[in-house]
């Protein structure tokens, strides 16, 4: 994927009791070891939604295992975060696994701001500029 050679995509389903059929795919490159790891839901979308809640009381309870589907939206109200749906992708991990993903995005949508503003404000600067350059030449 990285170095534009042939890597190998592993797929799997797997049924979670009481809940749906996923769908693992594992992609892995030999020539510059690029792993990545999707998770999707199988047999459709259902009809009806629904919410769970998890409430972590004690440190044991980051180690549980939870599945979260690419059309499922997260909220932490503790801590005043969404995440909305679409944005993070489907997860197969712990609920440390998944606050560390949600960690990482975190971080770099906050360079992408921080940089978008410099951006701007760059373009403000230069544009001021020449404003300034404009009205001293006229
Ligand atoms: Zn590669």
């Amino acid at each position: 994927m990285n170095c534009h050679q042939m890597g190998v995509t592993r797929m799997c389903t797997c049924t979670i009791p009481y809940f749906k059929e996923i769908i693992i795919m594992a992609f892995t490159c030999d020539n510059c070891l690029h792993r990545a790891t999707e998770v999707k839901t199988g047999g459709g979308v259902s009809e009806l939604g629904r919410r769970y809640t998890i409430k972590v009381n004690k440190p044991e309870d980051l180690n549980r295992d939870l599945f979260k589907s690419e059309s499922s939206e997260i909220e932490i109200p503790e801590i005043g975060c969404t995440v909305v749906r679409g944005s993070l992708g489907g997860v197969f991990s712990t609920v440390e696994g998944l606050l560390e993903k949600v960690n990482l995005i975190y971080h770099r949508c906050l360079k992408l701001f921080r940089a978008t503003i410099l951006l701007l404000v760059i373009v403000l600067m230069s544009t001021i500029n020449l404003t300034s350059k404009n009205l001293l030449t006229s």
